[in-house]
């Protein structure tokens, strides 16, 4: 499934590397002890190294180094037990030092990858370059004063992993996917929220495009801070769509940094693009070399989590469901979690699979609330579908327990108890309504004796009103043939 633009020349392609800044979850910043914590009143959280006083020294935070590591054991990346923090200067409002702490040729996590789950049920390998540490600027207000801007330094210092992928990405719904999954594996491991509305995962796209067949890579631009999957993924179309006009019209792409603007879908040039030597990056000279032994590693990588690979393919393999209804449900921990137990108490997967994915799904995403709001807990939905399972209720009636559930939060043994919801297995009861019907409708017997089968279902309909759904089909049409054919 490749995308293609068709240009007036030519079939072209699009190459996109992503560049994802995740903030750590640390109660404190990278080299300092101020709190981390979004939301606070202004400038409440400075340190004197956050606020670039002269002669203040960065401490590291242990805590953030073992998160950079649990994140690049994530990755299946390789983790460098000796890296390097280095200065990366230039001067803006919200960065006091007038330098960012960043790693530059030696980061503490090198070559990794991140597997994509296609929605055909395919995978893409898409391969990471590497994660570093570095820390955030502060926050420019604009828009509190007519002529003034205030800077806001509580963000000045907090952790950053960036996380920089090969251009291995293809379309625009391979960048989207490549972000969910980012995501979704930062989650599992405890290592950033990833929450890109606000900001704790910031997303820079570079974008080029070249004729299908070609091998060579053409300028790129790189679209800076877009926060949301889907912008993303809009950008990029935008701005691919863009190059093939300005190559096809004879000019030529400048390697630029661009802004996306989501009211208008279109890109604007922000500046021209910086060369690495035009930040004049030197090895820190506050810092050590950030060095680690084995062990440190050791004991990380054994408090790893059960990661949405393994864990998707454990679902495929254990309660056998597809690879795309497997990649479906472990993309959110708390929805794996929700649905195994549902799965485990209920003793039916695919049932619990289609309770889960279809019905709870279609009423968590209408509320805009995750699993652990849902009216209806793991517990309940399994008693639920143990009632189906043992023919207690049909699955019209199952349809109106999980209704009232949705409702009212309460047991669906007790719905069914103090509804009445119970399904008629007494034949008595059901041939009793057969007989009146096939009395009032007399032409319809007729049809059905002449040949007209499909009457069929129209009486099992009758019947099934007749019963308020609580005949089983499948007993109504056995005991209906039996009647039916003289
Ligand atoms: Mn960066």
């Amino acid at each position: 499934m490749s995308y293609i633009i068709k240009g007036e020349t030519g079939d072209w392609e699009v190459v996109i590397g992503l560049e994802v800044h995740a903030q750590v979850i640390s109660k404190a910043k990278l080299f300092s002890g101020a709190s981390a914590d979004f939301g606070a009143a202004p400038n409440a959280q400075v340190s004197l190294v956050d606020a670039g006083m002269p002669g203040m020294l960065p401490v590291i935070n242990a805590h953030c180094v073992a998160q950079a590591v649990r994140t690049g054991l994530g990755l299946k990346a390789k983790i460098n037990h000796r890296s390097v923090f280095a200065r990366k200067n230039y001067f803006y409002a919200d960065m006091p030092q007038g330098y960012q702490i960043s790693q530059y040729d030696q980061p503490i996590v090198g070559e990794g990858t991140i597997i994509l789950d296609m929605p055909d049920g395919s995978t893409r390998a898409i391969g990471v370059e590497r994660l570093h540490l570095e820390q955030d600027a502060g926050k420019l207000i604009h828009d509190r004063h007519p002529r003034e801007s205030f800077v806001d330094l509580n963000r000045s210092g907090v952790a950053l992993m960036e996380i920089v992928s090969k251009p291995d990405l293809r379309s625009p719904e391979e960048a989207g996917q490549y972000l969910r999954k980012l995501r979704s594996i930062l989650r599992y491991l405890g290592t950033c929220d990833g929450n890109m509305e606000e900001g704790s995962m910031r997303c820079d796209a570079n974008v080029s495009v070249r004729p299908v067949g070609a091998t060579e890579l053409r300028t790129r631009c790189e679209i800076k801070n877009v926060n949301s999957v889907r912008f993303v993924m809009q950008a990029i179309e935008h701005e691919a769509a863009r190059h093939v006009d300005v190559w096809e019209s004879g000019g030529k792409i400048d390697q630029e940094t661009r802004l996306y603007d989501s009211n208008k879908n279109e890109t604007r040039s922000m500046r021209s693009k910086e060369m690495a030597h035009d930040y004049r990056y030197f090895p820190d000279p506050d810092l050590q070399p950030l060095e680690f032994d084995d062990a440190f590693v050791a004991k990380i990588k054994a408090d790893l989590p059960e990661l949405p690979d393994d864990k998707k393919a454990r679902f495929a393999s254990e309660f056998g469901l597809s690879a795309y209804d497997a990649g479906v449900m472990v993309a959110e921990q708390a929805n794996a979690d929700y649905f195994e137990k549902v799965a485990k108490i209920s003793g039916d997967a695919k049932l619990a699979n289609n309770w889960v994915a279809n019905n709870l799904f279609a009423v968590l995403n209408a509320k805009g609330v995750g699993v652990a709001e849902s009216p209806i807990s793991a517990d309940q939905l399994a008693k639920l579908l143990v009632l189906i399972k043992d023919d207690a209720i049909s699955g019209r009636q199952a349809k109106d327990v999980f209704e009232i559930m949705v409702a009212t939060s309460q047991d669906p043994d007790k719905i069914v108890e103090e509804r009445g919801m119970k399904q008629i297995t007494d034949t008595g009861a059901i041939d009793a309504a057969i007989d009146q019907i096939m009395a009032a409708n007399a032409d319809k017997v007729e049809q059905y004796r002449a040949g007209k089968v499909q009457v069929m279902s129209w009486f099992v309909g009758q019947v099934m009103k007749a019963t308020q759904g609580q005949a089983k089909p499948a007993v109504c049409q056995e005991l209906l043939k039996k009647k039916l054919t003289p």
